[in-house]
């Protein structure tokens, strides 16, 4: 830190990102990426035509690309915006949404972004405890008078709430913005998007990263209400208007074009996630149900962090948090199957 920075950001925790080897020695498990390449189709949005139009600027308002994710969630282009990345999204909606009057709740243990965002722009924030099985409880979220963030499937748990309990959680709040972001929803989640229609307080937030394939190409975007997505745009024209690259928007809407690669994609990743599960626990292991593209494992006779280490160099990344609640445990990406049995035999080598 030097002299010149703000005091404000003296005490500012930042967000410390899983490792990204660059050397790719790793199997990497860490940051749940997915193992399948963008689909096929998508390299021919890459053409001359659209790098000689690097030189102009993108396109502010992102049209075409809300456009086409207007028409596969059946609402209008007004009812989307789209960011660089989900963290983005996460990032205007907190300044829009809350302030030192308006605090914000959020799952104590979920995404480690949402506290980052809270501490930068001094909002009081209210870390609501897990239950003890790592579930959410929906009804700590009725009523609460404030703006409630929501990760469903929740990371890093991979635990989920059903829209039922969604729905009451966004009607017991009609005066309060309730965000649901779904990084993970495709993985066997419930999306309740189709409930942005019906109820003007709810914003859901879904990226490009996971399920399709593009967490370099830094694409994510919010569903809500028209009055939801202005005020979005009033924060995104206040800091970036060109927050999304031309590139990207090109690659992103090609790779709407290709739902059926990305479904079977996520297919192949749940029947991984699913065998996986078995035979980690066939070595002992324990872990909440996962409806996302990763587990949440502990072994009552490892301790989670020298677990990461003595995978590490095996030359498997898994990623550890060191939180009192969650210091068992390991979240492990779910890889190739290959990549799932090289993990395996070296944790049967290893126990
Ligand atoms: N939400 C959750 C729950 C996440 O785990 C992540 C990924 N780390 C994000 C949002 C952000 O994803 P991205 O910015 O790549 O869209």
């Amino acid at each position: 830190m030097s002299r010149y920075l703000s005091s404000r950001f003296a005490s500012l925790e930042e967000y410390v990102p899983g490792e990204q080897p660059q050397d790719l020695h790793y199997i990497k498990l860490n940051t749940n990426e997915s193992p399948y390449p963008p689909a096929p189709g998508v390299v021919k949005a890459v053409t001359q035509n659209e790098i000689d139009r690097l030189r102009l600027y993108s396109d502010p308002d992102c049209r075409a690309l809300r456009e086409a994710l207007a028409a596969q969630y059946g609402v209008s282009s007004a009812n989307i915006i789209c960011g660089n990345g989900s963290d983005e999204m996460l990032s205007f909606l907190f300044i829009a949404f809350c302030d030192a009057q308006t605090g914000v709740s959020y799952p104590d243990i979920s995404y480690g972004f949402y506290s980052v965002f809270a501490d930068i722009n001094r909002i009081a924030a209210q870390e609501v405890p897990l239950r003890g099985d790592l579930s959410i409880c929906a009804d700590d979220y009725c009523g609460l008078d404030r703006t409630i963030v929501i990760a469903n499937p929740n990371a890093p748990t991979g635990l989920c709430l059903s829209a039922a309990d969604i729905e009451r959680i966004v009607q017991s709040n009609p005066n309060n913005v309730v965000v649901i972001d779904e990084a993970y929803v495709d993985f066997g989640g419930e999306s309740v998007a189709p409930l942005t229609k019906k109820y003007d307080n709810l914003l859901v937030v879904q990226t490009f990263s996971k399920s399709r394939s593009l967490a370099g190409g830094r694409l994510g975007y919010a569903i809500g209400s028209e009055g939801l997505i202005a005020d979005l745009n009033k924060i995104r024209n206040s800091t970036n208007p060109y927050n999304v690259d031309s590139l990207t928007k090109a690659v992103g809407l090609a790779s709407l074009e290709e739902q059926d690669y990305y479904d079977n994609n996520c297919k192949k990743i749940v029947a991984t996630r699913e065998y996986a599960a078995q035979e980690l626990q066939k070595l002992g292991f324990e872990m909440p149900e996962s409806k996302t593209n990763f587990l949440f494992a502990r072994h009552p006779k490892l301790a989670g962090k020298q677990l990461y280490l003595d995978l590490k160099a095996r030359g498997i990344l898994v990623r550890h948090f060191d939180m009192p609640r969650i210091l068992d445990y390991n979240r492990i990406t779910i890889g190739t199957p290959e990549q799932m049995e090289t993990l395996l035999k070296t944790l049967r080598e290893m126990i």
